[in-house]
């Protein structure tokens, strides 16, 4: 049965109840009221009697003087009393006594009338006053009166005993009937107090205790437990509601077992990558939208120290404020930034990823890889690759690349360029008789004399290949570059090399040829003239500076003064 069918079926019950018993009860207030009534008519009827026997009492001491004393100044008054009296008697319920008390009443009547003969008598000749008794027989008169007293008196003493006795029994059998029905409306009232407590407690309980189960078990769900099924023999109602608890709980049992298995795999999972991020080398920093470090592992902390909750570029960078390496405006964007970063003189690769985390939060991943030491290796492998091992000087295929762009930024900024060609006289020949040993001193101490003679940082030095220098002076013109050639030229015929063996010093010459950038020339052109400028000082004899003429033959700038070897 469904919960709604047994609460109206109860409810009925209860209506039905409520209207029996409001029925019994006024069914049993009716009684109690016309016992009451009935009491009330005996009353009524005592006190009725009570005041007929005072008027007859009264009725017969005015016969009795009227008679006796043939006195007739009471005849009115005893008119007025025989008219209450009959008035009395009619107002007693006779019916409602025994028929012998009925009989004796009627006897009293019939009594009355028999003495109410002096009264006709007396009515009958009203003018005649005392005379009255001389024509009416007073004997048989006198003798009708005692003999109806006697009777009179005796009925009225059997009547009250009558109507005393009815009176009584009609109390009591109101008082019993009043406690009857008192009786049995508080019974019928406790049955259907009873049975509305019963029924309640039992609907109550009906309801409530699969709600008792049911709460039950969703506190055993919110402790963890999930492997709950609810059984019952209760309405069509509750069943359906638990088997909907049923399936919950099932889905809940099955999806808990996929979290926890899920919660297992990402526990070791996070165990795994928390390993790999403790041991990996690479700094991994994740900084929120307010630049405030979040996480740093291992390698970042020993680093930087522990540095979570700090401003990143206060930690990492040791500034006051947000720098622009960061990225701040790629990663807002979303785009990932890779780049190279210096931070306190170290060199770093640096990958910005921004992300989203759970909360909806922007946050920017930044992994630090310290690629100091290779940078310094590339820069080395760099400068080697651009360097003359033996004087330490720019190599030729530098000088290749430098000659060109210091031709287009001389151009771009219309400034001179000189450019000068130097070549050790005669080397060839020295080389065979001291050694290539001794040729490398030479190389090499001529490399420190051209670096020693440059302005640094501004003018590049090369060397070509073989004996062969180029120096590349920006922003010089073809007289200054005369100046320093000379003073090359002049500094380095003045060294004295000693050859061990033969306990002598020797010293070499050098030949400069020197180009100035024309309006029309570009490197390639610029390094051919310097190299016949060279060739000119060569065929002049060596140990001189040429200068390279564009419209006038190739001059000499100076001659050698002497050429010792
Ligand atoms: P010139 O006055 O005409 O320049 O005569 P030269 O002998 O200097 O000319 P040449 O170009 O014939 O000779 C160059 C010599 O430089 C040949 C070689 O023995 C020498 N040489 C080239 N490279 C090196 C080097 O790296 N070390 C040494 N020791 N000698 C070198
Ligand atoms: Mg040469
Ligand atoms: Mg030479």
């Amino acid at each position: 049965m469904r919960v709604g069918q047994r609460l109206g079926l109860g409810f009925g019950i209860i209506l039905v109840l409520i209207i029996g018993t409001v029925f019994c009860v006024s069914f049993f207030l009716h009684r109690i009221s016309e016992t009451q009534k009935t009491v009330a008519v005996h009353t009524s009827n005592r006190k009725n009697f009570k005041e007929l026997r005072e008027h007859i009492e009264y009725w017969l001491i005015t016969v009795k003087e009227i008679v006796k004393e043939r006195d007739i100044s009471h005849a009115d008054y005893h008119e007025q009393l025989e008219t209450s009296i009959e008035k009395k008697i009619k107002d007693i319920e006779l019916g409602i006594y025994e028929k012998d008390a009925g009989d004796l009443l009627n006897e009293i009547v019939r009594l009355f009338h028999r003495l109410g003969k002096l009264d006709t008598t007396m009515q009958r000749y009203p003018g005649m006053g005392k005379d009255i008794f001389k024509t009416i027989k007073m004997d048989e008169v006198m003798k009708t009166y005692e003999t109806g007293v006697s009777r009179l008196t005796k009925v009225l003493a059997v009547f009250d005993e009558t109507i005393t006795l009815a009176y009584k029994q009609a109390v009591a059998y109101s008082k019993k009937v009043e406690k009857n029905c008192w009786l049995s409306t508080y019974i019928v009232v406790a049955i259907a107090v009873i049975f509305c407590i019963v029924y309640a407690y039992r609907i109550t309980r009906y309801v409530t205790k699969p709600l008792n189960l049911l709460s039950a078990a969703t506190k055993k769900i919110a402790n963890g437990s999930y492997d709950i099924i609810l059984r019952t023999k209760s309405s069509a109602e509750i069943e359906e509601l638990f088997n909907a608890f049923n399936t919950i709980s099932l889905k809940l049992n099955t999806s808990n077992r996929k979290l926890a298995q899920t919660y297992k795999t990402i526990k070791e999972q996070k165990e795994f990558f928390d390993t790999i991020l403790s041991n990996t080398k690479d700094m991994i920093f994740i900084m929120n939208k307010e630049n405030k470090i979040e996480y740093m592992n291992n390698a970042a902390s020993n680093e930087y120290g522990y540095a979570v909750g700090r401003y990143c570029y206060d930690a990492i960078c040791n500034r006051g404020t947000l720098c622009h390496q960061c990225g701040i405006k790629e990663t807002l964007k979303g785009q990932t930034v890779k780049m190279e970063r210096t931070i306190q003189g170290k060199v770093y690769d640096s990958i910005i990823v921004p992300f989203v985390n759970g909360d909806m939060h922007i946050s920017k991943l930044e992994i630090l890889r310290d690629i100091t030491e290779r940078k310094q290796l590339q820069d080395e492998l760099e400068r080697l690759s651009i360097t003359d091992k033996l004087t330490g000087l720019y190599n030729r295929r530098y000088f290749d690349d430098i000659l060109e762009k210091e031709v287009l930024r001389a151009r771009r900024h219309q400034h001179n360029i000189s450019l000068l060609f130097i070549d050790i006289d005669k080397f060839k020949h020295f080389n065979d008789t001291y050694g290539h040993a001794a040729g490398d001193k030479v190389l090499q101490r001529l490399g420190n004399l051209v670096t020693e003679q440059i302005r640094k940082g501004i003018d590049i030095p090369c060397r070509y290949g073989g004996e062969e220098f180029t120096i590349i002076l920006p922003e010089t013109t073809n007289r200054s570059a005369i100046t320093i050639a000379n003073r090359i030229l002049n500094d380095f015929r003045n060294i004295k090399f000693r050859v061990p063996l033969e306990n002598k010093t020797i010293q070499k010459t050098i030949s400069i040829g020197i180009a100035e950038l024309g309006p029309y020339n570009n490197a390639k052109a610029l390094l051919v003239n310097a190299d016949e400028a060279m060739y000119k000082a060569k065929k002049l004899g060596g140990n001189r500076v040429c200068e390279y003429e564009f419209n006038a033959s190739l001059k000499s700038a100076k001659s050698a003064d002497f050429l010792v070897l």
